[in-house]
C-alpha cells in the first residue's frame, strides 16, 4: 500500500524522505531573512562555501533520532505539519461534520489511524480474506488475476500500471507499465558484491523471516520462505533497468498493442491481467522496460504456482506492514528505516498517520489548507516572479554563443509555452464516492487506495486534463512536467526560507527565484530538452547544437563524479545530471532576473545588509536552503537512488560555475573549489 510517484517525481525539486519527523524546535518568529549567526566565517568561502554559510547551523542542529536527515526543507515541513495538525484535529473533533463531507472523511481517517488499541486488536484481520484467497489459487491464470486485484490496493508484485500522457501524443492519456516487484530500493542491491550490499541483503533476508514469524511461521518455514523470495527477486533484478537506464525517455517509450506485447513477452498472460484490472478497455500500452517484461514472461512461465503464491503473499504483507498493528510497524521500521537508512527512532504515530491521510485525501486536505493558510497576495507575487524569470531566460537564450538560431527559435517557443501553476488547483477533486469511517485504518486505506486507483485508471483513453495537479498544495516541493510543459509551485513551498514577504529581494531571488529557475530549466535539461513545446518526445535540436550542449553538460558530469561524498562513494554525475543542470541553470537565470530587478527598482548594488551586498545575499540565500545534516546510511542510499545531489554539492557544485560568484566573494585560484573558466560549463 505504498504510493509511488515515480512518473511525476522525475522532475521534482527534492525527493522527500519517506521517514521524516522530529521534535519541533520552534524558531524565533522574528528570524531575519538570512541569519548570519548560522555562518562559520572561520571557513574560507572559496574552500567550502556550503560550510561557510551553514557551519554554525550544522553544528547546532544535530539530526533528531527519528529522522535520517535534517535541513531547511525539514524545518519547513515540520512547521507546515503543525498547520496540518491543527486543521486535521479540527476535523476530527467536529462531531457535526456532515456524513460524507470531506471534513468527516479527514477526521475519521485520521482518528482510525490514531486508535492504537483498535489497530493492535485488529492486526492483519482485514488482510486475512486476501491471504485466504491467495492460498487457494491453483493455476497461473489465478495468480495473474490475483495480482491484478492487488494492484488496485497499491500492492505491486510485478509492475505498476498507471495512466499518464502519451509521451508522443501528449494530449491523450494512455496506459503505462513500469517495473516493480523488488523489496530492496533498486536492482543493484541484489547484484552488487561489495560489503555494504552483502550486509543489506543479509538484513533483508532476516526482515522477511521476522515478518513471517509474526505470521506464526516456524523458524524453518520462515527461513525457507525468505530464501525463496530472495531467489525470485534476484532473478527479477537481473532483468530490471538500472536507475540510470530509467532516466532515458526514448528507451522507456515503447508503445505497443496488447497483442504485440503478448508476442513480445509470452509466458505471462497480459491480456488477462489488463482485463482483470478494471472495466477500462486497454488495447495498447507503453512498456517502459521491454527487457523487464520479456524477462518476467520467462520467469513467470518457469516458476511454479506455489512459489508465486508465496511471492504474492509476501508482497501483500510487506507492503501493508507500515499500516498494521505495532508489531508489523516496528519490524517494517527496523528494516526500512533503521537498518537501511540509519534512523534511530520511529517518528510519533500522529506524524505517520498525517502523512498517510494527507496523501490519500490529498486535495480534500489541500482545499482546507489553502483557505486557512495561503494568502492570495503570495500567488500574485510568485506569478510576477515567474514572469521575470522567464524574461531572464529569454535574454540568456538570445545571447548564447553555442546555440544556433534555429534551435534558439524552438527553445524560445518552448519557453513561451511553459504553463505555470501556483498555490492550488482551480478545481478540486471530488471525493464523494469514497466511504471512510472510524472503524478500521486498514479498511480506510484499502478503500482510498482503490478509489484513487480507479480515478487514475479511468483517465486512460481520454484527453489530458490540463487543470490537474500532480502534487497537493500542502506539499513542500515543486515540479516540472515535461508532457505538460508546465511548472508547478504548491502553496506550501511559498513560505520562508523559500519565499519571505518580509525579506529583501536578494533573499527571495536566491531562494524561490532559483527554485522557479530550477523547474523552468528542467524543460531544457538532458531529459527535458527531448520534449517539444507541446510536451511530445520529439527531437527539436540540430545535431550540431545537441553535440555542443553535451560538451558543456559533460563538464558537469565530470565535476560531480569528482565529489567524494562518503567513504569510497562519489556523487553519480550521470544519475544526477538533470538536477545539476537545473540547479546551475536556476542560479544563472535567477541571478539575471535579480540584476534586472535591481536596475528597475534602483537597488544600490553596494548597499549592505548585515555586511553583505545584494548579490552576495543572493548567493547566501541559495546556500541556506540546502543546509542539512544527514546520516551516513541515508547519504549512501541517496547516492545510489536520488537523482538529486546531496545538499552540500548543490551548493559547492553549482555556485563554482557562476562567474559573478567568483567576483563578489573574491574566489582565488588557490582556493580549494576554484575552477578555471575553461572548466566551467556555459549552458544558459
Ligand atoms: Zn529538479
Amino acid at each position: 500500500m505504498k504510493k509511488e510517484i515515480f512518473k511525476w517525481g522525475k522532475y521534482l525539486l527534492v525527493i522527500l524522505p519517506f521517514a521524516f519527523a522530529c521534535n519541533q524546535t520552534e524558531q524565533s518568529k522574528q528570524e531575519p531573512a538570512i541569519n548570519t549567526a548560522y555562518m562559520d566565517t572561520t571557513i574560507n568561502p572559496g574552500d567550502d562555501f556550503y560550510r561557510y554559510v551553514n557551519g554554525t547551523w550544522m553544528a547546532s542542529n544535530p539530526i533528531p533520532d527519528d529522522k535520517t536527515r535534517y535541513g531547511a526543507f525539514d524545518e519547513l515541513i515540520e512547521k507546515n505539519r503543525e498547520k496540518l495538525k491543527s486543521l486535521i484535529n479540527d476535523a476530527m473533533n467536529d462531531k457535526n461534520a456532515p456524513k460524507g463531507s470531506n471534513k468527516q472523511k479527514i477526521g475519521d481517517f485520521y482518528a482510525s489511524g490514531m486508535d492504537s488499541v483498535k489497530r493492535n486488536e485488529e492486526g492483519i484481520k482485514e488482510l486475512q480474506p486476501y491471504f485466504d484467497k491467495i492460498s487457494q489459487l491453483s493455476t497461473k491464470e489465478d495468480v495473474i488475476k490475483m495480482a491484478a486485484e492487488l494492484q488496485a490496493y497499491g500492492i505491486t508484485p510485478f509492475f505498476y500500471i498507471y495512466a499518464s500522457p502519451d509521451e508522443k501524443n501528449s494530449s491523450m492519456v494512455i496506459a503505462n507499465m513500469w517495473q516493480a516487484g523488488l523489496g530492496l530500493p533498486n536492482r543493484d542491491y541484489y547484484v552488487k558484491k561489495d560489503e555494504r550490499s552483502e550486509t543489506i541483503r543479509k538484513d533483508y533476508l532476516q526482515h522477511i523471516q521476522n515478518i513471517y514469524k509474526l505470521l506464526d511461521k516456524t523458524d524453518k518455514e520462515a527461513k525457507q520462505l525468505a530464501d525463496k523470495i530472495m531467489n525470485i527477486e534476484t532473478k527479477m533484478a537481473e532483468f530490471s533497468f538500472t536507475n540510470l537506464e530509467n532516466r532515458d525517455p526514448q528507451a522507456t517509450y515503447n508503445k505497443m498493442s496488447v497483442a504485440d506485447l503478448q508476442k513480445e513477452a509470452s509466458g505471462f498472460d497480459w491480456e488477462l491481467f489488463l482485463s482483470s484490472l478494471s472495466n477500462v478497455q486497454i488495447d495498447s500500452i507503453n512498456i517502459a522496460q521491454v527487457k523487464f517484461t520479456k524477462g518476467l514472461g520467462e520467469l513467470f512461465a518457469n516458476t511454479s504456482v506455489d512459489n508465486w503464491k508465496d511471492f504474492l503473499n509476501w508482497k501483500l504483507i510487506n507492503q501493508s506492514a507500515p499500516y498494521l498493528s505495532d508489531d508489523f510497524v516496528t519490524e517494517n521500521f527496523n528494516f526500512y528505516a533503521k537498518s537501511l537508512l540509519g534512523q534511530q527512532k520511529m517518528k510519533p504515530r500522529w506524524k505517520s498517520v498525517q502523512n498517510t491521510v494527507s496523501s490519500e485525501l490529498g486535495e480534500a486536505i489541500g482545499q482546507i489548507y489553502v483557505e486557512k493558510y495561503f494568502p492570495p497576495e503570495a500567488k500574485q507575487k510568485i506569478t510576477e516572479l515567474v514572469a521575470n524569470l522567464k524574461k531572464a531566460l529569454k535574454i540568456r537564450i538570445n545571447n548564447l554563443q553555442w546555440m544556433s538560431d534555429d534551435t534558439k527559435k524552438a527553445a524560445l517557443e518552448k519557453l513561451a509555452a511553459i504553463n505555470v501553476k501556483v498555490g492550488y488547483p482551480d478545481k478540486w477533486r471530488d471525493y464523494s464516492g469514497l466511504e471512510i469511517t472510524r472503524n478500521s485504518f486498514v479498511k480506510n486505506l484499502m478503500a482510498s487506495n482503490k478509489f484513487n486507483f480507479e480515478y487514475m485508471i479511468n483517465k486512460i483513453g481520454k484527453p489530458v486534463d490540463k487543470d490537474e495537479w500532480g502534487m497537493t498544495p500542502q506539499t513542500v516541493n515543486a515540479y516540472y512536467s515535461p508532457n505538460r510543459n508546465e511548472i508547478v509551485f504548491p502553496a506550501a513551498i511559498l513560505q520562508p526560507p523559500f519565499f519571505n514577504v518580509n525579506a529583501d529581494d536578494a533573499v527571495n531571488y536566491g531562494a524561490i527565484g532559483v527554485v522557479i529557475g530550477h523547474e523552468t530549466t528542467h524543460g531544457f535539461d538532458d531529459q527535458g530538452r527531448q520534449y517539444d513545446k507541446d510536451g511530445n518526445l520529439n527531437d527539436w535540436w540540430t545535431e550540431e547544437d545537441a553535440k555542443k550542449y553535451e560538451e558543456q553538460t559533460g563538464k558537469l558530469v565530470n565535476q560531480y563524479n569528482g565529489f567524494m561524498a562518503i567513504d569510497s562513494m562519489h556523487v553519480d554525475g550521470e544519475l544526477t545530471l538533470g538536477e545539476n543542470i537545473a540547479d546551475f541553470g536556476g542560479l544563472t537565470i535567477a541571478l539575471e532576473a535579480f540584476k534586472i530587478n535591481m536596475k528597475e527598482k534602483g537597488i544600490d548594488p553596494n548597499e549592505k545588509i548585515d555586511g553583505f551586498t545584494p548579490i552576495q545575499r543572493f548567493f547566501l540565500s541559495y546556500a541556506t536552503i540546502w543546509r542539512q545534516n544527514i546520516r551516513d546510511k541515508e547519504l549512501k542510499n541517496r547516492l545510489e537512488n536520488d537523482v538529486h545531489s546531496p545538499g552540500e554539492y548543490r551548493v559547492n557544485g553549482a555556485l563554482f560555475n557562476v562567474p559573478e560568484f567568483y567576483e563578489v566573494f573574491n574566489i582565488k585560484e588557490t582556493d580549494k573549489l576554484y575552477r578555471t573558466p575553461e572548466q566551467r560549463p556555459v549552458i544558459w
